[in-house]
């Protein structure tokens, strides 16, 4: 691609629904990213532009999502509130009743589907829905905050279309409602980097769930330790997933950007700057294939906002003096962590190679 169309997908009705103050997932994010790129100059230009998400259809949420959950999420956000919603997880501390529930992840899911049809298209090669990435909802389930998969209705429209799909999560917990959407696919292949599911929510996403049937070998998972800093992060990603992307050959990348993996996040324990980001989203455009990027967890408000606004500049092609001042200055890595880290990232890359590398003849 010589110049890539590059595509924000944003609008202040998101603002319309917020979670409890008292909730970490905090709905601010995506305009303060806004402001950041717009007062950059970053959504103007030939190349550059904005769209605004619009609601998800009903008929496209039931290819993921079940008639039953959908009515229960629907008329919980109403005020009727049953046991029945919150047997599937609806209304609890994670995943509260909010006013507007369903009307905003009904529209922030539409955002990364805009993003989806666009690159269809051909009107965009990247788009970044910073309001998107609810990787942890499942088909009769509100899960990790996450009440709508836009992240899996996104992927499952472009493999309708014909699409080779990669999907690629750097949140810090496992990317697991889209990882078993797709765990007997191989239309769809999905790559998880984060922290060690024994000490972080989910729990699920070991180097040995690698896809079953089809997909044997198109389920991927990274589980990084405690502690786990930018050089080792990144070797693990070119050790990992440059081979496998390449070697898969996706027509086109959806990639979860959760930033819930850099230092200071107050739910997680990884040591990423920003920095890493910018590496991994550079590593991705070499590929020279679409991307449609989300937003994702990421509950260090400033860190986050920071890293997004840094991404959007890296993926649309804005480097400038700016973005300097955008980027996190780099960790110390004390000897201890390097020495502790260091083994038990390559005893984890060790192993998803022996499960997976030789199914893709790498
Ligand atoms: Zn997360």
């Amino acid at each position: 691609m010589a110049k890539r169309k590059a595509v924000f997908i944003y609008s202040p009705e998101l603002e319309e629904y917020h979670y409890p103050p008292e909730h970490p997932f905090n709905t601010i994010r995506a305009k303060k990213v806004r402001e950041i790129v717009n007062s950059m100059g970053l959504l103007s230009g030939p190349d550059r532009s904005e769209a605004a998400p619009v609601p998800a259809e009903r008929v496209v949420l039931k290819k993921f999502h079940s008639a039953r959950y959908l009515h229960a999420l629907k008329e919980a956000s109403e005020g009727k509130f049953n046991t029945e919603a919150l047997s599937m997880g609806i209304g609890t501390l994670d995943c509260p009743v909010f006013k507007g529930l369903y009307d905003g992840a009904v529209l922030a899911a539409g955002g990364t589907l805009v993003g989806a049809k666009l690159i269809l298209s051909g009107e965009a090669d990247v788009t970044f829905n910073p309001s998107g990435g609810f990787h942890h909802a499942g088909p009769e389930r509100a899960s990790g905050f996450c009440y709508v998969n836009d992240v899996t209705l996104a992927c499952m429209l472009l493999a309708e279309a014909g699409k080779r799909v990669l999907y690629l999560d750097v949140d810090v917990h496992h990317g697991d409602g889209v990882a078993y959407a797709f765990y007997d696919r191989a239309d769809v292949m999905t790559i998880s980097f984060h922290e060690n599911p024994r000490m972080l929510f989910p729990g699920t996403g070991f180097e040995d769930e690698v896809g079953t049937g089809q997909g044997k070998g198109y389920c991927v998972n990274v589980p990084l330790p405690v502690g786990t800093y930018d050089e080792v992060y990144m070797k693990a990603f070119k050790t990992i997933a440059l081979p496998l992307i390449g070697a898969y050959d996706p027509d086109l990348i959806v990639f979860e950007l959760g930033a819930d993996a850099l230092v200071g996040d107050p739910l997680a324990h990884l040591h990423l700057t920003n920095n890493a980001y910018a590496d991994i989203i550079n590593h991705l455009l070499s590929f020279d294939k679409p991307i449609l990027a989300t937003g994702g967890g990421g509950y260090n408000i400033d860190n986050t906002v920071r890293a997004w606004a840094l991404a959007w500049s890296v993926l649309c092609g804005g480097g400038s003096s700016r973005q300097g001042g955008l980027r996190d200055t780099e960790l110390a890595v004390s000897s201890q962590q390097r020495d502790i880290v260091t083994s038990q990232i390559e005893a984890t890359t060790n192993a998803v190679k022996v499960n997976v590398f030789s199914l893709h003849g790498l």
